[in-house]
Formats: structure tokens, sequence, C-alpha cells
């Protein structure tokens, strides 16, 4: 009687389980999600693609890597149907540019069996082709805020027929930044519309900052904000300085079985060129790249197609490529510098272990980033596991200089916690590791020479 069995496991099964089918989306819509692949839609597709289908505005919290692209895609498509008139009615908003580049695409893909026209408009790059598909027509446009809004001002774009504004990576999209053109933006698009704000970090003052457009936006969180994908296993190591971090880099990165395509993220463009030089002598040149804000459009836009295709093994890269990136099959994450916005350590890791897959994030930091290392534990609400120093790695002395530095900037952070804070512990320090006098002798006992006296402070 096995079939009556199996009847009846699967009465109890079926109640709770997600099925794309409960959308009741179009066929060109079906066909687009079974030629992807996609067997049942995830957490944050289940709960916010029928509200967004419903009409809401609706602010979507997930972790990396679970489907929020297609959140908003889906119900656009489902919304638009068909291609008509000239101008465009769903506008999304990215932050970067490879990032509008990957949402467009996804848009490719989701829409091939339906007629509508889409685009993708960002910055670094000649206008003519952007101007001519904004010229031919088309329903749905991705968009970095500043050439959108060249080409706005220009005349060579309309806002009138605009009924859905979808802003990724939301949080990062009100920051700073980008808030000053998101609020011009505001002004000349219009006011009925639907809005749809998706993002894995939301801090609290973005919330309020987008109580300024969201009248009563539905809040859908699949888990707290800032909480980092279950799929990536978290390490740290605490190294001395700058010398030995590239040490412990080359030592992981020798073993390619392992560490097959990696993400090296680093806080300044600087560092990126470092880091990147050191590794092409070291490796061989063809499997690394570089990108940061400071290379040509062209140069970033090849080197992140050909670490997605698998050519290039490692990507050395500052913030840039830290938010929505979905490059399959990411090994690694290293953070070799900790990140000083907090949210953006979220948002790096979640490089890896997308879509269910599994990976590692591991973060290098010195005695001067413990103080940002231990707020990003805050933020993410858990401690990330300390590794030993594997065997093998060269430990290098500090150099003055860079001691220095360090025990400065953990000078600083002691007066920004303490504002009567004099320094004078840091200060003595450092002028005992004296550079005429005695280059290395004192260096142990230097500032930033041993994370681990870390603990007695
Ligand atoms: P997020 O924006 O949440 O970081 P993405 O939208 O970039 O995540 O999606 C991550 C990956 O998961 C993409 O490669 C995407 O194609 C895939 N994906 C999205 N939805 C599903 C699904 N329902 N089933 C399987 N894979 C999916
Ligand atoms: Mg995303």
């Amino acid at each position: 009687m096995p079939n009556r069995f199996a009847l009846k496991n699967y009465n109890y099964l079926p109640v709770n389980m997600p099925n794309f089918e409960d959308f009741k989306l179009n066929k060109q819509l079906m066909q687009a999600i079974e030629a992807l692949g996609y067997q049942e839609p995830s957490p944050i597709q289940e709960k916010a693609i029928p509200l967004a289908l419903a009409g809401h505005d609706v602010m979507g919290v997930a972790q990396t890597g679970t489907g929020k692209t297609a959140a908003f895609v889906l119900p656009i498509l489902m919304k638009l149907r068909y291609a008509q008139g000239f101008l465009p009615r769903a506008l999304i908003l990215a932050p970067t540019r490879e990032l509008a580049i990957q949402i467009d695409s996804a848009i490719e893909e989701l829409s091939k069996f339906t007629d509508l026209r889409h685009t993708v408009l960002y910055g670094g790059v000649g206008t003519k082709a952007q101007i001519e598909a904004l010229e031919a027509g088309l329903d749905i446009i991705t968009a970095t805020p500043g050439r959108l809004m060249d080409l706005y001002l220009d005349e060579h774009l309309m806002f009138k027929e605009l009924n859905t504004l979808v802003l990724d990576e939301a949080d990062k999209m009100m920051d700073m930044g980008f808030m000053p053109q998101i609020r011009k933006l505001l002004e000349v698009i219009p006011v009925k519309r639907q809005n749809l704000l998706f993002s894995a970090t939301m801090p609290e003052k973005v919330l309020r900052l987008s109580e300024e457009f969201l009248e009563y936006p539905m809040m859908v969180e699949v888990s707290p904000q800032s909480t980092t994908a279950e799929t990536v296993t978290q390490v740290k190591y605490a190294l001395p300085n700058l010398r030995t971090k590239i040490a412990l880099l080359e030592l992981f990165l020798q073993n390619a079985e392992e560490f097959y395509r990696v993400i090296v993220f680093t806080r300044s463009r600087q560092n990126a060129n470092n880091v990147y030089k050191y590794l092409c002598r070291k490796t061989n040149e063809e499997e690394i790249r570089v990108i940061h804000a400071n290379k040509d459009q062209n140069t970033r836009i090849n080197a992140m197609e050909a670490f997605k295709a698998g050519d290039v093994r490692i990507l050395v890269s500052t913030d840039v490529a830290a938010r929505g990136i979905d490059a399959s099959m990411v090994s690694h994450v290293i953070n070799f510098d900790v990140p000083i916005l907090y949210e953006e350590y979220v948002h790096r890791i979640g490089r890896t272990g997308r879509a269910k897959q599994s990976g590692t994030a591991i973060t290098f930091y010195t005695e001067a980033e413990e103080y940002h290392l231990q707020k990003i534990e805050k933020l993410i609400s858990m401690e990330i596991p300390e590794q030993p120093l594997p065997d093998g790695v060269e430990i290098h002395k500090t150099p003055f200089e860079e001691a220095q530095a360090m025990a400065r900037e953990i000078d600083n952070q002691k007066r920004r916690e303490n504002p009567d804070f004099k320094g004078a512990f840091h200060e003595k320090k450092a002028s005992n590791i004296a550079p005429k006098r005695k280059p290395n002798k004192n260096q142990k006992s230097g500032t930033g020479a041993s994370p681990k006296k870390k603990k007695k402070r």
C-alpha cells in the first residue's frame, strides 16, 4: 500500500508550499520562470510579489542572494503586460553601473516571452546608444541616478507615464551620496505611482527618510535587516599589519582548488590597486582583475563579465562590487580591509552563498580595525568566529609609520567613544617605537604589532 501512504503524506506537505502558480502570473512570465529553472518562489518573492501585484508600496528586506530582483521585476512585468507608447512606465534605480546592467539582464530574461521593451542607462560611456534606445520607445528603464538625470535635463526622456519606481539597494540609494539626486527625481516624476524598495539592510534612519515619499508602505521583512545569509560561513583573522595581510592573502590564493572564485574587497582604490599589483607579481596575471570607481567603464564591465563567466579567478574591488552583484559559485569573499560603512559588510559577504549555494567570507583585521569589526558584529548580531593563523604565513614586523598611523586611529576611536580621552597611552606607546633608535626591537610592544593583546583593552 505504499501509494496510500504517499498520498497521505502529500496532504500534509503542500499546505504552505509556495508556488509560482499562486501569483496568477500570465503565461509568458510562467514560461520565463520555467526557462530560468526556478522551482518555487523564495520567501521574499512569496511575500512581496502578491503585495506588489495588489498595487501596494512595498519595502522588502531579505538577505543577500534570495531573489529580490525577481520580487520586483515580476510584478512590474505583470502590471505593464505589453509594449505600449513611447514613454517609460517603470523605472528601477541602482547604485552602481554594474548592478544596473545586471538588473536589466534579469528583465531581459524574465520578459523574453513578452514584447516589453527595456534599456539600461549609466554613466562613464557615451550617450548615443542610450539616446537611441530612448527614442525608439520603451517600457522599462533601469538606471544609475546621475546619467538618468543628465538625459532627463537634456530632454531625451519624459516621466509623464511613469507608474512604478523601484529603488534596489534602497538604503544605499537614500544615503547622503544619492539622496539629493533622488529628491530631484521625486520632484519631476508623477506623484501617483507605486514604489518598491528592496535591500538586505535598512537602517532606522533610512526608514525615516523613506517616509518622505512612501505613505503606507507594506513592510515585508523575511529576516531582521542586516541579517547575513545563512549560506555564508564567516571567519576572521587578526593580523598585525598590511604586509602580513598580504602574506595570508597570498597563502590562501595559492590554493586554487579551494579558492576557485574569489572577490577581495579593499577599503580604498589605492589599496585595491596595491593588492592587485602585488598579486599580479605573484600569480598568473590572467586570472586577476581589479575594479574601482577610477577605472574606465568598459574596463569595469569587461572585468565583471570575465569574472562572472569564470574566466577570471580573482576580482579585487572596492565597495563598488559590494552591492547586488550576482556571480554564481563565488567560493570566497575576502575582506582585506574591514569596511567602515558597516552595512557594506553584509553586502560584501553576500556576494557568496547566493541562491542556496554555500560560500565562505574571510575578514582580515588589524588592531586599528577591531573597533569597526566589533560594530559590525553588533550590527549583524553575531560574533564572527576567530581563526588562528594557518601554518606557513610569514609574520612581518610592523613598520614604524604604520604602527603610528594605527595608534592614531585607535586614539581617534577612543576619543569618539569618550570625548575626554586624551590619547596619552598610545602616544607614549608610539613614541616608544622611534624609528631611528630602535626600528624593530620594541615592535612587539608597539601598537598594532600584536592583535592578540587586544583582549586586555
Ligand atoms: P538578491 O537581490 O536578493 O541579492 P538576486 O535577485 O540577485 O538576489 O538573486 C540571486 C540569484 O538567485 C540569481 O542568480 C537569481 O537568478 C536566482 N533566483 C532568484 N529567484 C529564484 C528562485 N525562485 N529559485 C531559484 N533561483 C532564484
Ligand atoms: Mg539584489
